[in-house]
This record gives C-alpha cells, structure tokens and sequence, in this order.
C-alpha cells in the first residue's frame, strides 16, 4: 500500500513538499485560503500581498516553477528616511544626501571601526562592521523597529548576506556623488505580472489536494493521528509540519519539560500591516523604503502599485507599511489609531495628505519573523530533535524556525518530502 503523507500548512513550504511528491499528499491548512505569508487580499479593488514582496529565487527548482508565471523583474532601488533626509539604499555607501557634518561622522565611525577578537552579539557585529556612531544612529535604532529588542539581544546566525560591507572607498564615493553602482544582495526582484505573489505558485497549488479550513489542534505521534478545530481527524504513515514549533508542541501530549520550556521560550516578532490605497497615482519615493526615526512607527514601506500595476484599480496607486511588535514590545495603538499615526507620517515625510487616501486596512500576522535572541539555537535544537524523535518532519520558516525567504521555504518542504534522494536546487 502507498504511504501516505500528511503536511500540516499551506504556506509556500507545504506547497513545495507537495510539488515534490507530485500530489501525493493531504495539506490542510487552518485559514479559508492557501499561500500563507505569499497570500494576498483585496479592499475596495486595491490587492496587497500579505507579507512577502518580491522574488529573487536562483534556485533551479523554485524557478522552473516561478518562471511559468509572467513576472516585471524589478532592479533592487530602493531609499531610506532619517531626520527629514532621504537616501539611497544601502545608507553605508549612499550618504550623497545627508548633510556635510553628518556625513564626516560616518565615514569617520566607519574607518574608526574597533577590531574583535570574537563578535558575540549583533551590536558589536555592527559596530564592528561600521562603527560605533553608524551603528547607534542607523541599524541599532532599525533593529528596535523591525526586532522589537536592542541589537545586543541578538545573535548573529541570521545576519549572512543580508547586510552589505562596502569598502572604504565605496563609502567615500557614496559621499560625494549619488551615481554609485546598486549593491543589493540580488540583483533582480521578481514579481508576478497578474495575480499577486501568489501566481507565482497557483498553477501548482491549484492542482493538490489541500483541505482548507482545518486547523490542526491535536497531534498523536504514536497512533499517528492529528486531530483539527473542525472536529475532523486524519491519520499518517508521515508527517511533515509547517506549522510554528511552539504550536505543535502545544499540540501534542505527554512532551518532556525541557521540550515544552524550550518551545515556550521560541517567539516570533509579529507583523501589523497598514495598507493604503491612493485616488491617484502618486510620486512614490521607490518601490521600497526603511524608516529609521523610532516615532514612526513602521521600520518599511512597499508599494504594492510599483510591483505591478494589477494590484490597482487603473489611475490609482497604493502603499503597504510593515509595524513589527512582540510579546515585549506591544504595538503602540491598534485599529482606527494605528492608521491614524501612519497617514500623519506619510503627511510629515513629504509622501501623501491624508486627502489622497481612498482605502485602509489593517491586519496582522501573528508569525512574521523569528527572533534569534542568544541562546535562541539551542531551544531549537531542543524541540527539533526532539520531534524528529517523534516521527515528525519539520519544514519552512516556523518549522526550521529560521530567518527564510520564500524560496528557502519552499526549497525546505521540498527536500523533506522525499529525503535521502538527493536534490540538486
Ligand atoms: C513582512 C515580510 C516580508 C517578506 N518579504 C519577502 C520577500 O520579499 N521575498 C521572499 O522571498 N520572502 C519574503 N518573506 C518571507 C516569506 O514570506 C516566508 O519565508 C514564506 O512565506 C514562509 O512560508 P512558510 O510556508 O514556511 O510559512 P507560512 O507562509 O507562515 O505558512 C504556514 C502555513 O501554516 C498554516 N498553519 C499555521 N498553524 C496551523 C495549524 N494549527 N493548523 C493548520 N495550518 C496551520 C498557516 O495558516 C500558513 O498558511 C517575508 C516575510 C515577512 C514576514
């Protein structure tokens, strides 16, 4: 008899282990839609994608499967805001437009930079990288925005290439001219040119077998049984999950105290985002943007409009905002109040009136990213290991509890699904 596979989640992760095994598998997922953080919504005819913004997959598999789709490949041009100032991104080597002073204080900081034996934490990675007054100007004051902690909390597992290192001279040449070459860590983003993020994967989805609204609450490893919220159960011969750690856990029965300490101490920042859609087609600053000063409250904007005209009604555009919180740092205001602070920033940074604004809305995800405080490595070994014990496969960004981008989510459940085959990505 065939084996059958069960994976819990239909976010990009789950899509992919059923891609892998070409259909072969039962996905449920809790939500009324698939695509998770790829998914999108619509309000008043504006669409916005619910997380993700872009593509900039190189892996083979994920682009034999995004490529179907027609995509814009957008080039990565992005800005940042601070004090009143614009700037190209990456701030480091990009400081044309900041004042003359300001601009002596980073290079200074940045030729200054103190060598490290060993860098423990992120704020001396940062300090090492770029020195201290860059340090606590810029990225320190990012990270209480987009981490919701101080830079000294984290490690520094998930920083990779995520950051770029110029060379001095790259940094003197950003000082003095605004003509310098794009340093983003991919060189083109890709977006679907109909449909939202989710197109990208909709001709595959389309064709599996995923049980929407089935929310898993109960998960027996021994009698392989999970049971959902709908009352509903289904057993496995295996299981791949996609579902947060701390949840399945909360799942199970009988899991060793260390185990459900350490998942209890996993905890993501969540994600609350501002969607706005304009009358008109407004002079958006750049299809992204950062936003260092800690009194607005979101760390990044994207336009929706800018990644593909469908996404709007014609003649009109639209902006998304991202406000990051935690159980330790709680959002400054919620609903009606929220959109509020957002408009009156847009108002101050020069962007839109609030007369230009013709739909809002607000909504949250509980999961946005993992937070990788020290000592956060081990926890995770600790309910990893101890679910791979249990028979279960964990796959994606709550999964491998770790800093992926789509792709690498899909590439997770993919590999997984068939193990031990060997996959080139
Ligand atoms: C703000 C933001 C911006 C991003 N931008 C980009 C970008 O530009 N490019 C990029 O490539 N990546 C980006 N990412 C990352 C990307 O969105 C994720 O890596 C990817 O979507 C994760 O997919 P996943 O399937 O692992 O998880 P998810 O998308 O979270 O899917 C998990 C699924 O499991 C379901 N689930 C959870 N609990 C249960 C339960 N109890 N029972 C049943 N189902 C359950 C959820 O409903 C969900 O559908 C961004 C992420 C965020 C937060």
């Amino acid at each position: 008899m065939q084996e059958k596979v069960v994976i819990l989640g239909a976010g990009v992760a789950g899509i992919g282990a059923g891609y892998r095994l070409d259909g072969a598998a039962e996905i449920y997922e809790a939500r009324e839609r698939y695509g998770g953080l790829c998914d999108n919504f619509t309000v008043g005819g504006f669409r916005f994608d619910t997380a993700v913004h872009l593509s900039f997959a190189k892996e083979k598999v994920v682009r034999s499967v995004f490529d179907q789709t027609p995509y814009f490949g957008h080039k990565p041009i992005a800005q940042n805001y601070c004090d009143g100032y614009w700037a190209k991104h990456p701030l480091q080597n990009n400081t044309f437009n900041l004042p003359v002073e300001e601009k002596i204080r980073i290079i200074k900081s940045i030729m200054e930079r103190p060598a490290y034996d060993k860098v423990e934490d992120y704020e001396q990675w940062l300090i090492a990288q770029f020195g201290q007054y860059f340090a606590d100007r810029y990225p320190k004051r990012y990270t209480r925005k987009y981490w919701c902690c101080e830079a000294a909390d984290l490690s520094v597992e998930w920083i990779t290439s995520r950051m770029y290192l110029p060379s001095i001279d790259e940094v003197l040449h950003g000082a003095m001219t605004d003509e310098t070459p794009n340093t983003y860590y991919a060189e083109e983003m890709r977006y679907p040119k109909v449909g939202g993020y989710r197109a990208f994967f909709e001709h595959i989805a389309d064709k599996m077998d995923i049980r929407l609204s089935h929310r898993v609450i109960s998960i027996d490893s021994k009698k392989k049984i999970v049971g959902f919220e709908n009352g509903n159960t289904a057993d496995y011969d295996r299981l791949l999950s996609s579902m947060p750690l701390p949840e399945v856990i909360a799942a199970m029965e009988n899991v060793p105290e260390e185990v459900v300490a350490a998942s209890k101490r996993l905890y993501p920042t969540s994600v609350t985002l501002v969607s706005v859609g304009y009358k008109q087609v407004m002079d958006l600053p750049s299809l992204w943007f950062y936003v260092y000063n800690e009194e607005i409250p979101f760390a990044r904007g994207y336009s929706p409009s800018m990644k593909s005209p469908d996404n709007v009604p014609s003649g009109k555009s639209s902006l998304q905002f991202e406000i990051y919180h935690s159980r330790y740092k709680p959002l400054p205001q919620d609903g009606d109040g929220l959109t509020d602070i957002v408009i009156k920033s847009l108002d101050e940074m020069g962007i839109s009136k609030p007369n230009d604004v013709e739909v809002t809305d607000v909504r949250t995800a509980k999961y946005g990213n993992v937070v990788f405080y020290k000592g956060m490595e081990r926890d995770r070994k600790i309910v990893r290991d101890y679910l791979k014990e249990q028979g279960i496969t964990t796959i994606g960004r709550w999964g491998m509890w770790a800093y992926l981008w789509s792709n690498q989510a899909f590439m997770s459940g993919y590999k997984a699904a068939l193990p031990n085959t060997g996959v080139e990505a």
